[in-house]
């Protein structure tokens, strides 16, 4: 070896040890100056013999562009959900049941469940190759760009990580959950608040998000960290409990979170979950709940799995998080429907990951119901650990001459009468012209989950529409000259109007025809249909993948769509056959904008077991699974299924007492599988080995 290929090897050594001093073991020997030195002369020899650069280097974690696509990736083992215990009860159910399985209580390991997403890890020949997110279990997303970026994932397994795997050269899938502490969460929103755009609802979205960036190198200033407490297949490794895979993981270089306890009794477990309630405001992370495993590999090994979920582990989510506040305030907001939406102002409290300023009352029977009047003293809650909710008044500091609140008679808005229909309970303003709604749906078409346009936030749109620039949709032939011109509305120092100026303006411009090519089920969720939210979009542009498809197909065609009901379907027909929205349809198809499905086709191949048609007959019993249960694990791997059997069927399923669909099956030579067969397809992901 040369000088420079031996000192550039002993650095990185250093580096990578330093790293993992720092990030996974908290425990620093340098300073960061001293660090940065090391990278600095470890950078400097690379630029000077760039043919020593290798991609495990710790120079390389931020690499290129990913492309507009992540690929998807095929996990090892099945990624599963965890069941779910609400309270302690359930807990102390659950944990009897595997007493009574396992015919004593074996010992439980504990842990915190980190709120952050899924991610596993491929190591080949002790290098990371691979990184995906969850997905579907079976198929999660190429990831491995960004994740190079987190930078405590360690780019190589540390040398003892060999004495724990049977073979250190073979691919070894290991797990966790990506997560951003609460920290750069907020300092993330703050940064984004001062750029005009939304902030993240929490930091598991948050981390969510920066693991699917295009460009890597804004997952590496995201601030990202990760836990890793699993292994895809484990018997790659010689561990037989998850005790002792998670002592393997720490010494392979991994961040292993340290609040872990081996408890042997119910009671220790209760003990573990109250604890880390309590503790859980001062974690610098989020957590949602605790994590019982069965300790022994072996066991887990016996009790096996549901089509969803492990039996061998349960999770214990904690109760929601509740403050109390001062509500200030009950404004009223309207949204791009024209309803009419009481909102609670309050005085700014932290609950369960964000600051709470603000949250929706629903409609005036809500505040009714709730009783809660301006000036009171709120209990306030997210639901779902998502959206902020009042949950009630504490009715002891109600301040005295509260009045009951009074919904308005007219729109805060464009100022016209509002109404209530018969049989709904909100309020609506029918006015055509109401800016509040120009301006809502314009702000729903923006928004990270349509069309996503990158700048155009509150304030700028709500500026357009203002200068009346903006009346729908259809706002792509605005030139970079009338942006840079736009009036921000603020005043300088002295006093003059500030503009929003060239660079934002080009950068918006960019953004907007970037936008042009969003995938189709954006555009649909775009256009703000009635009852069509993000996931019916996508039900609708798998069924027909371009805005001419759907508009040929009858109300009755929509109903046939999976997860469509009459009155989604009823919204949709009417919509499309409103002039105009036809109107504003056509202008954005004028425009640019895609109105079909990049790929039409996605073909089979796509999941492994799409273009395969599945009938199942008799009961499951012994795969503990329902048909239907089933049935929708075989569609999440692609498959279709019917009720009955034809030349087309691929195979059928049959379980115990199967009937005439067996013997139809014989006659027409259609392949019969059995229980065995269905577990072995939904376990390893895989088509069954039998031809079709
Ligand atoms: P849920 O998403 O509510 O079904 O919960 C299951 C998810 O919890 C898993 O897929 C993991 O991503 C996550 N999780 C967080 N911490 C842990 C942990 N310590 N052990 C297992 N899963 C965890």
């Amino acid at each position: 070896m040369t000088d420079a290929a031996s000192r550039i090897e002993a650095l990185r050594d250093e580096v990578e040890r330093h790293t993992y001093l720092y990030y996974a073991l908290d425990a620093p020997e340098i300073t960061d100056a001293a660090f940065d030195s090391l990278m600095r002369e470890l950078r400097e020899l690379e630029r000077d013999h760039p043919e020593l650069v290798t991609s495990d280097s710790p120079t390389q974690r931020v690499g290129g562009y990913v492309g507009e696509q992540f690929s998807p990736v095929a996990h090892q083992e099945r990624m599963y959900s965890l069941d779910n215990a609400m309270d302690v009860e359930e807990l102390g159910r659950w944990i009897d049941g595997v007493a009574e399985v396992v015919g004593e209580m074996p010992p439980l390991c504990c842990e915190l469940k980190i709120d952050g997403s899924s991610i596993a890890l491929t190591y080949e020949d002790g290098r990371l190759v691979r990184a995906a997110t969850r997905g579907d279990g079976t198929t999660g997303e190429d990831i491995t760009a960004n994740m190079r970026a987190v930078k405590d994932v360690p780019l190589r397994l540390r040398p003892q990580a060999a004495e724990g795997m049977l073979d250190a050269a073979a691919p070894v899938e290991l797990r966790g959950e990506v997560y951003m502490p609460r920290k750069s969460f907020d300092a993330l929103n703050l940064a984004a608040e001062a750029e005009g755009k939304s902030p993240f609802a929490n930091p598991r979205n948050a981390a969510a998000g920066s693991i699917r960036q295009k460009d890597p190198a804004i997952t590496s200033m995201r601030d990202l960290s990760t836990f890793i407490y699993a292994v895809g297949d484990a018997s790659a490794l010689r561990v037989g409990s998850q005790w002792e895979l998670l002592q393997w993981l720490k010494g392979a270089g991994f961040h292993v979170n340290p609040d872990v306890r081996l408890c042997e009794s119910r009671q220790e477990v209760f003990d573990f979950c109250a604890q880390s309630l309590e503790r859980r405001g001062e974690l610098p992370y989020e957590i949602d709940g605790v994590v019982v495993k069965v300790d022994s590999f072996e066991v887990q090994q016996r009790m096996g799995f549901t089509s969803r979920a492990p039996r061998w582990a349960i999770a214990y989510k904690f109760p929601p998080e509740e403050k109390t506040t001062v509500m200030r305030d009950i404004t009223v907001q309207v949204g791009r429907t024209g309803v009419l939406t009481p909102v609670a102002e309050l005085e700014p409290v932290y609950v369960a990951g964000s600051t709470v300023a603000r949250a929706t009352l629903h409609n005036e029977d809500e505040v009714h119901r709730k009783d809660v009047r301006i000036g009171d003293t709120v209990v306030v809650r997210k639901a779902g650990d998502v959206i902020p909710e009042v949950v009630g008044p504490i009715l002891a500091l109600r301040p005295e001459g509260a009045c009951a609140w009074e919904a308005p008679k007219t729109c805060p808005s464009c100022g016209m009468p509002v109404v209530r229909e018969e049989g709904e309970s909100a309020l609506r303003c029918i006015s055509i012209d109401c800016p509040a709604q120009s301006l809502e749906r314009l702000l729903h078409w923006v928004s990270r989950e349509a069309m996503d346009i990158d700048g155009m936030g509150e304030e700028i749109v709500g500026r357009l529409v203002e200068v009346g620039r903006l009346g729908d949709v259809a706002f792509y032939t605005l030139t970079e000259d009338e942006l840079a011109n736009l009036d921000t509305g603020r005043l300088s120092k002295d006093d003059k109007p500030i503009k929003l100026g060239r660079t934002v303006a080009a950068k918006l411009v960019c953004a907007i025809e970037d936008s042009k090519g969003r995938d189709f089920h954006r555009v649909l969720n775009g256009l703000g249909m009635r009852h069509v939210g993000k996931n019916t979009a996508r039900q609708i542009a798998e069924a027909y993948p371009s805005m001419d498809a759907l508009a040929a197909a009858s109300e009755e065609e929509l109903v046939g769509v999976y997860g469509i009901g009459e009155k989604v379907a009823r919204g949709i027909w009417k919509f499309l056959r409103t002039p105009d929205n036809v109107d504003v349809i056509e202008r954005l198809a004028r425009a640019g904008v895609a109105m079909q499905a990049a790929q039409p086709d996605a073909g089979p191949g796509e999941k492994p077991l799409s273009g395969l048609t599945f009938v199942l007959t008799g009961s499951l019993s012994g795969l503990g699974m329902t048909r239907p249960e089933a049935s929708e694990a075989l569609e999440a791997l692609g498959a279709k299924t019917s009720g009955s059997v034809s030349a087309k069927t691929s195979y059928v399923i049959a379980g115990e007492a199967a009937g005439s669909k067996y013997d139809k099956a014989v006659k027409l030579g259609v392949p019969v599988l059995g229980e065995d067969d269905l577990k072995r397809m939904l376990d390893t992901g895989q088509p069954p080995a039998i031809p079709s």
